[in-house]
């Protein structure tokens, strides 16, 4: 990687301002889903090793400028002294006199939660005096929200301008796996893609076209292409702005490009839906498709056998309905078995993942949604731009 890390400075009895990606699932005012906050462990751990003064920014939610209380990051905190085993200050602020007073009296070890960034609409907005007012708390700045590196905020990009500003290691580790997927790598090279909408997509698909040696296409972005092959789907997701798209993209892939064969339709959207197998070509009217069929899961499974990387974006079906999980699954188990650099990228792909028990098979679950799509789109995020070069 072509950026510093905290590898590359000293840390040493410093205040760093760490922005991390502590998006979590609440519920019940508790974390739901601590998968993103033991990501940036190691990182604080590190940092603590060296004897900074830890200072952890974040965002959770989209409050939209406003304080809202559901939205804090309170249980956060709780939760994440649980996970260090030792006490982890908060405030409900994240700039101001009270923070700065709260920032003067710590040592080093210490580690300090600020409250939700998005409660100030200055973040979204990249607000330079927002942003001076965060970095004016630290030393030097360490971005570990590879989740966030998309967007160009005050705490992402702003801040930068600033301090000193070097990756975490889990940015760091995002990177170089989704980067050696991209550019570098083993052969044969498949990547699936599934999800909602094609429209969503389209990018990754252009991109991972240029790579790949082959691309297995399910998820609700499969029923455009069947439209484009003129087959008819029923009452299934399909955009048919982009059947022309479909139809070149198709054509541009030839045989690389495989799409299902059998499907698993539902007689409506709903978990208790009527389900049965029928052929791509042969949804009856009123019925949609929900998930890949087994023939197509077997098809997959041979074109993944031989596979040496293996990008995985967008499930298979609507996976959240057990009925409709099996396509997913299935894939999911597929790519456990395999002796490949495995990369899953998507908020759903990577809950689909865990749900399926395997993400430790894995080599690598991107902890970002939008990032990750962005970054296998092959466009530069601002958040790592701004780090400094090495
Ligand atoms: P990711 O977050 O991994 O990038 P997406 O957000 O693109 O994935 O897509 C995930 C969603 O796609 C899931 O909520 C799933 O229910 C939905 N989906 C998958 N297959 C279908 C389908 N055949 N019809 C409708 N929705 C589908
Ligand atoms: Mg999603």
């Amino acid at each position: 990687m072509n950026k510093k890390t905290i590898k590359d400075i000293d840390l040493r009895g410093r205040r760093v301002l760490v922005r991390v990606d502590f998006n979590v699932p609440l519920k019940e005012g508790e974390v739901a889903d601590d998968t993103r906050i033991r990501a940036a462990l190691p990182t604080i751990r590190y940092l603590l090793e060296q004897e900074a003064v830890v200072i952890l920014m974040s965002h959770l939610g989209r409050p939209k400028g406003k304080v809202v209380p559901e939205l804090s990051l309170s249980p956060v905190a709780a939760h994440l002294e649980a996970l260090l085993g030792r006490p982890v200050a908060f405030v409900e602020e994240c700039v101001g006199p009270e923070v700065e007073a709260l920032v003067a009296t710590l040592h080093p070890g210490d580690v300090l939660l600020l409250e939700n960034l998005r409660f100030h609409p200055e973040e979204t907005a990249n607000d330079p005096d927002f942003a001076a007012q965060l970095a004016s708390l630290a030393d030097v700045y360490v971005n570990d929200a590879f989740g966030a590196a998309h967007r160009a905020h005050a705490s992402t990009v702003g801040v930068t301008q600033y301090l000193p500003a070097v990756a975490g290691f889990l940015m760091e580790k995002e990177l170089a796996f989704l980067g050696q997927a991209l550019q570098n790598p083993r052969r044969p090279y498949v990547a699936i893609l599934g999800g909602a909408k094609i429209s969503d997509k389209i990018g990754v698909i252009r991109a991972l076209l240029g790579q790949a040696d082959t691309l297995l296409i399910g998820g609700g972005m499969a029923n455009t292409f069947l439209l484009a092959q003129g087959y008819e789907v029923g009452d299934s997701l399909v955009e048919a702005d982009s059947v022309p798209m479909a139809r070149q993209l198709m054509a541009e892939a030839g045989q690389r490009l495989l799409l299902p064969e059998d499907v698993v339709i539902a007689d409506q959207f709903a978990a208790e839906a009527e389900s049965r197998v029928v052929a791509a070509d042969a949804v009856p009217a009123g019925w949609r498709i929900l998930d890949i069929g087994p023939a197509t899961v077997a098809r997959y499974q041979q074109a993944l056998a031989p596979a040496r990387t293996v990008v995985w974006n967008g499930p298979m079906g609507v996976f959240e309905f057990p009925r409709f999980a099996e396509g997913t699954f299935a894939i999911a188990r597929a790519l456990a078995g395999l002796d490949a650099v495995t990369v899953i990228g998507g908020g759903d792909s990577a809950a689909a993942v865990q749900q399926a028990g395997l993400a430790d098979k894995m080599t690598h679950i991107s902890t970002g949604g939008g990032a990750s799509l962005e970054f296998l789109e092959g466009k530069e995020l601002p958040g790592v731009v701004a780090l400094m070069d090495r």
